[in-house]
């Protein structure tokens, strides 16, 4: 029987070949302007990106962990400063709170989104609370109306994590534009990836704007005049060339990864799994997933992904240790933290491929392997 291909978690060759001409006719022009520093293709993916987020300002930066670690900065955030956040992310989210010595505090997450529980939030905030930061995972939104009136009425900061949302809408407001700042990332493999590191703050704060573009840049608006001590952390011109010439795909991107979703559902709806909601659980506003992961809980998750080894399939498990229970964090932490909710989904949670050009009759032999694995 002729083998299948194997199907890895992303694929980014296709999406590649699919702008080929376009993206190298782009870096070659980059190479004949030599222009390699901060040159056109920053400032116009800054604006492009901008428009298309509807943020006054979109700064770019070298990576996504430096947007959340340059929100912090920008925010006067450290020791002695407690910042609100999920156990159920990236590692990025945590040491961006660490490395300005302020204190993260973990909150369980809400078992249908697997986002920071926004009504646990309150009995976490203590006179040293000082910021929030919700991380729209997976793609999800998190229900940024909840976090902004408690935010509000609380006097707290607002950092978003995007790095796994870029396009994803809460009642028709694109995320990473609800909070003070929205912290991007474009981790090739992110649902807008460039070819190597990159990532990107917005604000509609001019303040925080001018603070965010002086401290990406060793501390200086004016060339050679440094008002603070800042940092290398510009986005390459060679990205912003990739990255303009995606932006204008980024909608298509992810609704294909919507279909992705649907058919994922249709495939596997009536097995005992927990699926990933589609739209808003009920209660929430009006939410647009973008499906960065498509992840399923399930308590036979090791036999499904073992049947899918088999087959040459990609599975993976994001995360499987909570970041309370990380050892790197341990040390950061003023509490015990109790995360029940997300320790559980940490025990059972993994995930399928998820990517634009994933073909329908490829979903279906890999729901097909999981059938068989629970059957
Ligand atoms: C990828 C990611 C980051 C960090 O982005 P980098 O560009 O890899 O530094 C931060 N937070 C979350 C949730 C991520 O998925």
């Amino acid at each position: 029987m002729a083998a299948h291909a194997p199907v890895p978690m992303v694929d980014l060759r296709e999406q590649y070949q699919s702008l080929k001409g376009e993206i190298d006719a782009s870096l070659a022009d980059v190479l004949d302007r030599t222009h390699f520093i901060m040159g056109e293709n920053v400032g116009a993916f800054e604006r492009e990106a901008a428009a298309y987020l509807g943020a006054a300002h979109a700064i770019g930066c070298a990576n996504g962990t430096d947007a959340l670690h340059l929100a912090m900065l920008a925010l006067g955030l450290g020791p002695g400063d407690e910042v609100i956040t999920t156990p159920f992310t990236f590692i990025a989210t945590a040491e961006a709170i660490a490395y300005v010595g302020a204190t993260p505090v973990f909150v369980d997450i809400d078992p249908r989104t697997y986002n920071l529980d926004i009504a646990r939030v309150e009995a976490a905030i203590t006179d040293r609370t000082r910021a929030i930061v919700p991380v729209h995972l997976f793609g999800m939104p998190c229900d940024m109306d909840a976090v902004g009136a408690l935010a509000a009425a609380r006097g707290l900061a607002v950092i978003e994590d995007c790095a796994q949302s870029f396009g994803a809408t809460i009642g028709g407001r694109q995320s990473g534009t609800l909070g003070d700042i929205g912290c991007f990332s474009f981790f090739p493999s992110k649902n807008l990836g460039a070819f190597g590191d990159g990532g990107m703050v917005t604000t509609d704060d001019d303040a925080l704007a001018d603070k965010l573009r002086v401290l990406r840049s060793h501390g200086s608006a004016v060339r050679y005049h440094h008002s603070v001590i800042g940092y290398n952390s510009r986005l390459d011109e060679m990205q912003a060339a990739i990255l303009r010439c995606k932006l204008p795909h980024i909608d298509r991107y992810n609704a294909e990864r919507r279909r992705v979703a649907a058919r994922y559902e249709t495939r596997l709806g009536d097995l005992p799994l927990r699926l990933p909601p589609l739209t808003a659980p009920d209660g929430h506003p009006e939410l647009s997933p973008v499906f960065h992961q498509y992840t399923l809980l399930s308590s036979r998750r090791d036999d499904i992904m073992a049947a899918l080894k088999a087959e040459d399939i990609a599975s993976a498990v994001y995360y499987p240790i909570p970041l309370h229970r990380q050892e790197a964090i341990a040390g950061h932490l003023t509490g015990e933290a109790s995360c029940p909710v997300a320790e559980q989904t940490c025990e059972r949670c993994f995930s399928l491929p998820v990517y634009p050009e994933l073909a329908d009759a490829t979903i279906d032999r890999i729901a097909d392997v999981v059938r068989r694995a629970i059957a």
